[in-house]
């Protein structure tokens, strides 16, 4: 299989790059369309054989051993995805933030680990970097990242602070040129496998208002007084790496912080705006696995008589998972439109997540049901999405915070204020530029 920038050089998508969405201004909205352009089926379809071919006949075997398999993320990088929406220049493959969206359902599709390695790697870390790094930070971390050399993770979790992130406890003090970070974070993707991390840490322990006081840094996971290892016995994402990093007096240079002193609140959510929009699609491609599985089994299995299939009930499961992938699937894409256009998204890739990620569960729940006693067994793959979809209603925010988002938004609560940086809108002729 290709890797993507190259399938592009080839001429595969050649139509679309020189077509439609070239002719478009940066900034400009677009009306709304429904279809997916040359380069996204070629994404989609890039990333399916990846997912079908060599992830689906592995992932069973690696769910059981509770890790994750060693040529994986290689393997990833080697195909582009690790840095598939960021620009050539910074060692991505130039495509858009719809693509994001496409790879994710697909990968989810087959399993929920390789999705939790873009929402984390590419979806909080890399285009966190992109939207708020320096120049000289982005070609430090961002390159390697995005061509696969450097794994990133997202270090916000703490044992005592989770949906509260303004109780972080851990700090960074000021030293000369350098940061000294310490404390300790937990439930992080890729603990123990991340080279670099964002890490969150409270540089003003006593701020009038907590959300301020709050400093992101790029941690290298190498340095000295980085302590770090992966949680066993976990629910879901049995076939990843999840776990804790210790940080005793890690000395950081300051030339790796992240944004502004006490910028770190709205960097971090600004992150999850990415981060989100990966779990969303995911969780489209999870209900869409769900439903494909149980199509297939209601048409082979017989219950008086005839295939359950036919029985109405068994119509009634298949039936609400279908609408289900149907809006989860446009409320991602909605979001990823919205990103393309440089548009604020944080309420609609909240709604896309909230959505996606309570009917992911309940379609996996249906699925299992359908399946009877074999759904109970992982001898068929929707008791692993049952799994994994618990993990995502917890993750990125939990469905309860959503939901109060949502409410903030509805009753007038809450507004999004202008960011000092903004995703960038997706342009073709930059992306695509080398240098
Ligand atoms: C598989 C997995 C991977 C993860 N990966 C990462 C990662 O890479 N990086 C990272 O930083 N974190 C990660 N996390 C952590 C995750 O983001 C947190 O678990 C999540 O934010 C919830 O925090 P908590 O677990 O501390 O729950 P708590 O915040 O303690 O919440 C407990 C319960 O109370 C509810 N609750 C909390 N506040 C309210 C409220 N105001 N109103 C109503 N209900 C409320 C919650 O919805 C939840 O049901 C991961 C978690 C998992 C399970």
């Amino acid at each position: 299989m290709r890797c993507l920038r190259r399938a592009r050089r080839f001429g595969v998508v050649a139509p679309y790059l020189s077509g439609y969405n070239r002719a478009i201004p940066a900034r400009a909205v677009k009306p709304m369309d429904f279809s997916l352009t040359a380069e996204h089926e070629m994404v989609r379809k890039t990333v399916q054989d990846f997912a079908r071919r060599e992830v689906a006949p592995i992932v069973r075997e690696w769910d059981r051993k509770h890790d994750m398999a060693p040529h994986i993320l290689p393997r990833m990088g080697e195909l582009g995805l690790l840095g598939l929406c960021l620009p050539v220049r910074y060692g991505g493959q130039g495509m858009d933030y719809l693509s994001l969206g496409l790879a994710c359902e697909e990968l989810e599709a087959v399993d929920s680990t390789l999705r939790v390695v873009m929402s984390v790697h590419v979806g909080l870390n890399s285009l966190g970097l992109f939207q708020w790094g320096t120049e000289e930070q982005k070609q430090r971390f961002l390159v390697p990242q995005a061509r696969g050399e450097k794994i990133a993770g997202f270090a916000l979790t703490e044992p005592g602070a989770g949906s509260d992130v303004a109780s972080i406890r851990s700090s960074a003090r000021r030293e000369g040129q350098d940061y000294v970070l310490n404390g300790e974070k937990t439930w992080i993707s890729l603990a123990s496998k991340a080279h670099h991390v964002l890490w969150f840490a409270r540089t003003d322990p006593h701020p009038a208002d907590p959300h301020d006081g709050i400093t992101c840094f790029l941690l290298e996971t190498d340095r000295p007084g980085v302590t770090r290892g992966d949680h066993h016995g976990k629910l879901g994402v049995r076939a990843g790496s999840t776990g804790w990093i210790h940080c005793q007096d890690v000395r950081v240079p300051a030339a790796n912080r992240l944004g502004e002193e006490g910028e770190g609140f709205r960097i971090a959510m600004a992150c999850l705006d990415n981060g989100r929009y990966t779990v969303a699609a995911g969780a489209a491609g999870l209900i869409r696995a769900c439903l494909e599985a149980s199509v297939r089994y209601a048409q082979e299995r017989q219950t008086f008589g005839k295939t359950i299939a036919h029985h109405q009930l068994i119509q009634a499961k298949i039936a609400r998972m279908v609408r289900d992938y149907e809006a989860a699937r446009l409320l991602y894409l909605r979001a990823g439109w919205m990103k393309n256009q440089g548009l604020r998204n944080t309420r609609e890739t909240s709604l896309a997540k909230w959505y996606a990620t309570d009917a992911g569960f309940t379609a996996a729940a249906e699925a299992v049901q359908l399946h009877g006693a074999y759904g109970y067994s992982d001898e068929y793959e929707v008791e692993r999405h049952l799994r994994n979809a618990k993990g995502e209603m917890i993750y990125e925010g939990t469905s309860e915070i959503h939901l109060l988002i949502q409410a903030g938004y509805a009753l007038g609560f809450r507004r999004d204020m202008p960011l000092r940086c903004e995703l960038p809108a997706y342009d073709p002729d930059i992306w695509h530029a080398e240098a």
